[in-house]
């Protein structure tokens, strides 16, 4: 099969669709791969590391879109790159269709076969596809939230590691799935105290037996929500109701029991955060000061490490890229259930159900 890499277009996207890795795998398999120039230098890896594995660089985006009959990128196609889309070609990406009528409503028109990575789903009924971008923002939410609480950041001058004779700081994780996870390993990591709460005590039951002492569990509830605020300097939300918005754990009125200067990382921001005060924030812009307590609100925080990203997504999705180019979009769906719950439109008819009902379109 033919497969293009076209450089990102979407305003600060410096992730890329394929690494250098990936692009051997499929020649490997004796694919053909174009992959735009300088697509994937914003990651760190340039047209030469493409060469060098056997991938064609092609100049322009209209060039890569129609010459290949599978496109491999990061974000949802965004106005200007509609038309280049064609009919039967394969879009492996994110789509987010749910979000943006506009969208789907150009996918229909276009007829292309699209294949989302946020709704290829395992057995387990886990998202494999968006797990990666998970665990990097729950690692960051720590470095972004030791950034912020240094005083020249408007923090309250805490190190979260303390030193010998004074105690570490305090952290509290809401939600113990992926990014509580993470965001719990890297505090403890660096030697903060941490307390991490879930509903879901299989969760909690897993985080006690696999973390140190220092990370406690508990449930959460309003009671300890406002317990614990009162003393932890940095707290991340992390919580996810599947399909839903986040539920609101801090109010406004909460804020003024927490200590000045501490900071909220509301990862959780990508579905309306967990925080009454949250707003979505950018990286050039990232926080904002409520009752003296520091938020960073970051919608798309992996794209601030945008080499660690790109790994770490095309690890994941260069297995079903192979599947697609070696046995074509219709048998690897037969063959993998998983990559068949992606199939969000193809060839001009939405077959994904919740987009058919978000826009009440006709099935
Ligand atoms: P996950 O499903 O792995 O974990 C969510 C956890 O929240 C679950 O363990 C669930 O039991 C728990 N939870 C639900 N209600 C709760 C409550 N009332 N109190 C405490 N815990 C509760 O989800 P995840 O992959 O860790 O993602 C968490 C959030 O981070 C999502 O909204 C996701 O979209 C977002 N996210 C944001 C970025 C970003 O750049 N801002 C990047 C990646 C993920």
């Amino acid at each position: 099969m033919i497969i293009g890499v076209p450089k990102e277009v979407k305003n600060n996207e410096s992730r890329v669709g394929m690494t250098p890795a990936g692009v051997f795998e499929l020649i490997k398999n004796d694919h053909t791969v174009y992959v735009q120039s300088g697509a994937g230098e914003g990651s760190g890896f340039f047209n030469s590391d493409y060469q060098q594995v056997g991938a064609i660089i092609l100049d322009t985006i209209g060039q890569v879109y129609a010459m290949s009959e599978m496109i491999v990128k990061v974000k949802e196609p965004i106005k200007e790159e509609y038309d280049l889309i064609q009919e039967g070609q394969i879009v492996f990406t994110y789509f987010h269709f749910a979000s943006s009528e506009s969208l789907t409503r150009a996918m229909i028109k276009q007829k292309g076969v699209c294949i989302a990575y946020e709704t290829v789903e395992d057995e387990e009924g886990t998202l494999p596809l968006l797990t990666p971008m998970s665990e990097v923002a729950g690692r960051m939410a720590i470095q972004q939230g030791a950034k912020y609480l240094e005083k020249p950041k408007k923090g309250r001058g805490v190190l979260l590691g303390g030193v010998p004779g004074v105690a570490p700081g305090r952290v509290l994780v809401l939600g113990a799935g992926t990014v509580g996870i993470q965001a719990a390993k890297m505090a403890a990591g660096l030697g903060a105290h941490v307390t991490i709460l879930d509903v879901n005590m299989k969760r909690l039951r897993y985080v006690n037996d696999v973390m140190p002492s220092h990370v406690v569990t508990e449930f959460s509830n309003e009671f300890n929500i406002r317990k614990h605020i009162k003393t932890h300097d940095l707290i991340i939300g992390g919580v996810l109701l599947k399909g839903a918005k986040a539920p609101n754990l801090i109010s406004r009125d909460m804020l003024k029991e927490m200590n000045p200067g501490a900071v909220i990382v509301d990862v959780a921001v990508d579905q309306g955060g967990c925080v009454e005060t949250t707003k979505a924030t950018t990286h050039e812009d990232p926080i904002y000061i409520i009752d003296d307590v520091v938020h960073y609100c970051v919608a798309n925080m992996p794209g601030a490490v945008p080499y660690t990203s790109t790994v770490a997504l095309t690890n994941v999705t260069l297995p079903y890229v192979l599947k697609l180019a070696n046995n074509g979009w219709q048998s690897a769906c037969r063959m993998d259930k998983s990559l068949e719950k992606g199939l969000n439109i193809v060839e001009g008819e939405v077959v994904y159900k919740e987009i058919i009902e978000s826009f009440d379109l006709v099935a």
